[in-house]
């Protein structure tokens, strides 16, 4: 696999705040990463330095297996980390091609890159008659100009309405499909969700979870049970089972969290023929949401 970005230990104070706290990850070719954190997390701060903007306090990152320097690797990059200025009496092609021209690129893509955000009908249009989802979808097109080999977001879809949100989320995947590598930065669990492969949880500039999200989700869920008599024989029964992780008390019911699947039907079979008669049993998987919210709780 090849490593487009390593971040090793990564530090950055702000005076008293600790923004980004001892950071590392990797990134690899052709997956679509989020950073995922609350508001003031120090998604911004990570992606700023990164991006050379923001000086780190300690730490170190690499783009391309360090192989170049920063400064060459970032030509291979697309990023988005602020709302681009556009001139807004200029239309959507002139102004890529305006930004071809500062940055010496070629204008050949210019068409291509409309399209691929869905505005080339609308490349003839002043940037003024914009929507905000449309600016920010010319933001994507100038940050594809170069054909980047990673394409950073700082909050895509920030200020945008359902409808622009989904049309964004939509263009994010088909560049990823491409094969362009993604990195997002986002609040929103039910982004990352549905636009990501692999997530980086962080909160306070700490790092609780990095991963695929479908593994961040992979809990094999739990059993609620309960009986009116031989309680305590039916907590042996589940803790010498080797598909329970772990058994508990609430109230009056019993917990059992699963090591590995097991249906209801095979559960209350096995008890069954141990001579245990359940009054009730349900299974519960805990929700992605509960997940994360236990994961970034301020405990
Ligand atoms: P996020 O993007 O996850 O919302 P940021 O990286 O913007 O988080 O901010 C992380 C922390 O660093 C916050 O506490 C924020 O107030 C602080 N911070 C960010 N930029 C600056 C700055 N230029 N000066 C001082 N503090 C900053
Ligand atoms: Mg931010």
């Amino acid at each position: 696999m090849e490593t487009i970005l390593s971040l090793r230990n990564l530090d950055k104070k702000y005076g008293r705040v600790h923004a980004v706290n001892n950071l590392s990850f990797d990134i690899q070719k052709g997956n679509v990463y989020g950073i995922l954190g609350p508001n003031g997390s120090g998604k911004s701060t990570t992606l700023g330095i990164i991006l050379n903007v923001v000086n780190r306090t300690s730490g170190e990152f690499s783009w391309f297996d360090g192989k170049m320097s920063t400064h060459d690797a970032l030509k291979r990059v697309g990023a988005i980390i602020e709302r681009p200025n556009f001139y807004p009496y200029m239309t959507a092609s002139q102004n890529l091609a305006l930004i071809c021209k500062i940055k010496g690129i070629s204008t050949d893509k210019i068409d291509d890159k409309l399209k691929t955000v869905n505005l080339y009908e609308r490349r003839n249009s002043k940037f003024r008659t914009f929507s905000l989802g449309m600016k920010q979808r010319l933001a994507i097109a100038s940050a594809l100009l170069n054909d980047p080999e990673i394409l950073i977001l700082d909050e895509p879809t920030n200020g945008l309405d359902p409808q622009g949100i989904h049309e964004i989320r939509q263009i994010i995947k088909g560049i990823a499909k491409n094969g362009t590598t993604i990195l997002l930065a986002s609040h929103l669990l039910d982004e990352v969700e549905k636009v990501c492969s692999h997530v980086v949880v962080i909160r306070k500039g700490v790092k609780l979870y990095s991963g695929r999200v479908d593994e961040m989700t992979a809990s094999n869920g739990l059993f609620e049970l309960k009986v009116e008599s031989d309680e305590e024989k039916l907590i042996k029964l589940l803790e010498d089972h080797k598909g329970i992780g772990s058994v508990k008390k609430e109230e009056d019911l019993i917990i059992a969290h699963l090591a590995e699947q097991i249906g209801s039907s095979e559960m209350n079979a096995f008890l069954f023929q141990n001579g245990i008669t359940l009054s009730h049993l349900v299974k519960r998987k805990p929700s992605l949401e509960q997940q994360f919210l236990d994961l970034t709780a301020n405990n």
